[in-house]
């Protein structure tokens, strides 16, 4: 099932829940080649992961690096899309 990711104008760790994306601007950062990337805060079990522009544009496939947390989702439309649901909406 889709869930809504929470966009953050600035990181307040009292407002963080599951789903809240931070957008980080890396233009002078040499290690990301000038990409933009984003804090997000797995909608499922809550782990941070650090993604990258082309993430944040659904265009790749973000893997939650929780011990426990399976879950393998896209972004899309300012929400997560797991895997399963994806190939749901395609059938149709
Ligand atoms: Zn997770």
């Amino acid at each position: 099932m889709a869930s809504a990711v929470k966009l953050m104008d600035a990181w307040i760790p009292s407002l963080i829940e599951a789903g809240s994306l931070l957008v980080m601007n890396a233009t002078s950062d040499r290690d990301t080649g000038g990409m933009n990337c984003g804090i997000l805060h797995c909608p499922y079990c809550g782990q941070l992961a650090v993604i990258t522009e082309t993430q944040m544009q659904g265009q790749e496939m973000i893997t939650c690096g929780g011990q426990n947390c399976p879950a393998r989702f896209f972004l899309r439309d300012g929400q997560t899309v797991p895997i399963a649901a994806m190939g749901e909406e395609t059938k149709q």
